[in-house]
């Protein structure tokens, strides 16, 4: 039998009308701007999304890590969630080889930014301060959606201080699935913001950083600088828009297993389902008991992601279905009882 993973949804693997549609992609060489598969993605999304422009890139941290480093110069500073991505998990990127450094702030329990503490970390013009230059938003975070009139308000902020306004949106569409819009209603507002193909999307590679046409000018440079010029890859950009086309209605879906997901588990004893948010599930086991509850879901073939976080997180996507669901309930099951 298959293993559940349910570890994260970027282990998803390529479907095979996916292969069959990247093995058919036109190529040429994008460093030279020639690749027609990786120009018809990078159109196409910023069309729909409502920018001028899109640049294609191996990672969502390359991606944002490029795109700070067109809005900011050497000496400037972003503002950013304390558990933002772009802020933990892409191992300093920003100050490392950016020479940017961040704020991080505080979230709140929605994951959003609180704008008075915002306000209060912009610093003066002054040479003692770095120049306070951008706020960074992530949405989802941790699967929540942030709220959308806080999406606004954050905005009215950015523009009152005159800061650039980039989004993580790693999982853009998971957000406007979650909202019931478009997912270019949920990039309104944003200078830049950043996409990942290879988590709900089911793509094997891929982000694409979009902007204005200045911006993405600059974030290319930066692209051939941090080793991202890439050349026939048209092969992977023909897998995105494959995504695009086939797999974003079907995020609802992921969505509903998680809500199952996290029903299932709510009848266990002996442990706690903390919150589900749009694809994720995230639950509370005692700390002596995580070892052994990992090995018991491991030999019943069912991976969900230990040690990263202080509760277990379990991600639905493209390759589990119902029956993995009820698989990983059952499992559960047989390692807490139930009431
Ligand atoms: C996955 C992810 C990224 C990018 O990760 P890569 O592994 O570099 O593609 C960025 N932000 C968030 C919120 C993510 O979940």
């Amino acid at each position: 039998m298959a293993i559940i993973d349910l570890r994260s949804d970027t282990v998803t693997r390529p479907t095979r009308a996916m292969r069959e549609a990247m093995l058919d992609a036109p190529v040429g060489d994008d460093v030279y701007g020639e690749d027609p598969t990786v120009n018809a993605l990078q159109e196409q999304l910023a069309a729909e999304l409502g920018f001028q422009a899109g640049l294609f890139v191996p990672s969502g941290t390359q991606s944002n890590l490029i795109g700070l480093m067109a809005h900011c110069e050497r000496g400037d500073e972003y503002l950013v969630g304390a558990d933002a991505h772009t802020y933990k998990f892409e191992g300093g990127g920003a100050a490392v080889l950016g020479s940017i450094q961040p704020q991080p702030i505080a979230h709140q329990s929605d994951g959003s930014l609180a704008i008075a503490d915002l306000e209060a970390a912009v610093k003066p013009v002054d040479p003692h301060f770095a120049r306070t230059r951008l706020l960074a938003l992530e949405n989802t975070w941790h699967g929540r959606a942030l709220p959308r009139q806080y999406l606004q308000e954050a905005r009215a902020f950015a523009r009152r201080r005159g800061l650039a306004f980039h989004l993580d949106g790693a999982r853009l569409f998971n957000a406007a699935t979650a909202y019931g819009v478009s997912a270019r209603e949920a990039a309104a507002g944003f200078d830049s913001v950043s996409v990942c193909f290879s988590k709900g999307l089911g793509a094997p590679v891929g982000s694409v950083l979009l902007g204005s046409t200045a911006l993405i000018d600059r974030a290319r440079r930066w692209r051939k600088v941090t080793g991202g010029g890439w050349r026939q890859a048209g092969m992977l950009a023909a897998a995105c828009i494959h995504a695009l086309d086939h797999h974003v209605a079907r995020l609802a879906d992921d969505h509903a297993r998680a809500v199952r997901l996290a029903e299932g588990l709510s009848s266990l004893r002996g442990m706690t389902v903390d919150a589900q948010h749009t694809n994720m599930v995230f639950v509370r086991v005692p700390v002596d008991r995580l070892q052994a509850l990992d090995a018991h879901l491991r030999a019943a073939d069912v991976r969900v992601s230990i040690g990263y976080l202080p509760t277990v997180r379990m991600v639905t996507h493209l390759d589990i279905d119902d029956d993995g669901i009820e698989r990983a309930v059952a499992a559960f099951g047989s390692f807490f009882g139930s009431n």
